[in-house]
């Protein structure tokens, strides 16, 4: 039994169903939300006790997360990346005050391994002996990695369309890779397929209610970086809206057990050709099915599975949405290497291209202070990266070729 945690609550219905570690969704089809016994987790845990923790991952605050006492945490080092103060970056953007949270730090470059991390410690509470997912690519390589790390064998669902690097990352850490040739929407319902005939412990986000509870990290992190100060905004890119929803989870916990005294509002980006919840809260109606048309691979998701999280965490934090071009996307990915030193994938660099067009729609106060989270390494998806900044000059190996090489490109050293 968690001490801290009370109960697992549909958000569609409110029905209420005790949390193990196979709980999934409710009869209704609803997804699940773990609720805190935050008295509880306030009689234990304070910032005294909490400045005083030594482990510098995701696992430094396991008062506010669904494992058992006794779970045994995950072996790789997933999150405390760093918040950077990215001032080249503010200055290029005219806003007062600006950080980049670099998630792509992470042990398999994407926010996503705190999401499956805390799938590897749920499937070993649960006594599972093989994990499944589907997912547009990070989801997939970060439980390949971290369950690799902990023993435990994979079964992953991509669709075809996968960038190479993630493919690469799947098959180096040993998953059993099964590449769909179809959507996003197709690789998960046949993934889901295949998990209820075999048993498969399920990472599938939507439908396992912990792994919201393992991105908000992500928010635990940039508070306490912060000092606890709050910012304005936090800025994320979105999918299915698991990230989101964690990140807002996050907040409130902080906000119930005191740690902080006011909540951000959230900066929901989406890609312009594939931006369901957005258009949903512009709109005022509920979501609709979208094409896939993004080069935003992490973020193509035309049926969100967390969409009632995510609309409800937008709406709740009085949040911002802004869509984004793809070019607006390449852009922000050379805007963010060149002034900060980040390579972010295009998802990765997604919420960055929605705080500069929300600048420039005047929806955002320049004198704000906004944290944007980049969630996934550029060198998943080197293509993109190409795209975005261009082939480099080619010399052969003379002064001669170089000086006009030189001159060609107008460049004077
Ligand atoms: C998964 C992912 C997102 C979006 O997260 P959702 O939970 O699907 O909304 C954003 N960026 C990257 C790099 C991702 O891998
Ligand atoms: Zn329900």
């Amino acid at each position: 039994m968690l001490k801290n945690v009370r109960y697992a609550k549909c958000v569609k219905c409110g029905k209420e169903y005790e949390a193990t570690p196979n709980t999934t969704t409710c009869e209704c089809g609803g997804i699940l939300d773990i609720v805190y016994n935050y008295d509880y987790i306030k009689s234990t845990f304070n910032k005294g006790v909490l400045s005083l923790n030594r482990e510098q991952s995701m696992w430094r605050y396991r008062p506010l997360l669904p494992v058992e006492p006794d779970s045994a945490p995950t072996p790789l080092r997933v999150g405390w990346s760093p918040l950077y103060k990215a001032d080249n970056l503010a200055k290029a953007l005219g806003l007062k005050t600006l950080y980049v949270k670099d998630d792509g730090q992470n042990p398999t470059a994407s926010l996503k391994d705190r999401a499956s991390a805390m799938a590897v410690v749920k499937a070993r509470e649960a006594g599972a002996t093989t994990i499944a997912c589907s997912s547009t690519g990070n989801a997939a390589s970060s439980l390949a990695g971290n369950a690799a790390a902990a023993g435990i064998p994979t079964y992953i669902f991509v669709p075809s369309r996968a960038p190479k690097g993630k493919v690469a990352q799947l098959r180096i850490f040993g998953a059993t890779v099964i590449s769909v040739d179809g959507s996003y929407e197709d690789t998960f319902e046949l993934s889901k397929a295949a998990i209820e005939k075999w048993g498969w412990y399920n990472r599938n986000a939507a439908i396992n209610p912990y792994l919201s509870e393992g991105k908000k990290t992500v928010t635990l992190e940039i508070m306490e970086q912060l000092g606890w100060q709050v910012p304005d905004y936090i800025a994320l890119s979105v999918g299915d809206g698991c990230t989101i929803a964690g990140a807002w989870k996050g907040l409130k916990d902080l906000y119930n057990i005191g740690f902080i005294d006011k909540l951000p509002r959230l900066i929901s980006v989406q890609a312009e050709g594939c931006c369901p919840l957005n258009r949903a809260i512009m709109t005022d109606t509920p979501w609709q099915p979208m094409e896939e048309n993004t080069l935003a691979d992490s973020i193509a998701v035309g049926v969100p599975r967390n969409a009632d999280k995510a609309l409800m965490a937008i709406r709740e934090s009085n949040g911002l949405v802004i869509n984004v071009s793809d070019d607006e996307i390449l852009a922000a990915m050379r805007l963010l290497g060149r002034t900060q030193g980040v390579f972010g994938e295009p998802a990765g660099v997604t919420g960055t291209a929605g705080v500069k067009k929300a600048l420039e729609l005047g929806l955002l106060d320049p004198d704000s202070t906004v944290v944007s989270v980049v969630t996934g390494n550029g060198l998943k998806d080197v293509a993109n990266g190409i795209r975005a900044a261009g082939e480099p000059m080619l010399v052969k190996p003379d002064m001669d070729a170089l000086l006009s090489a030189f001159k060609a490109n107008g460049i004077n050293p």
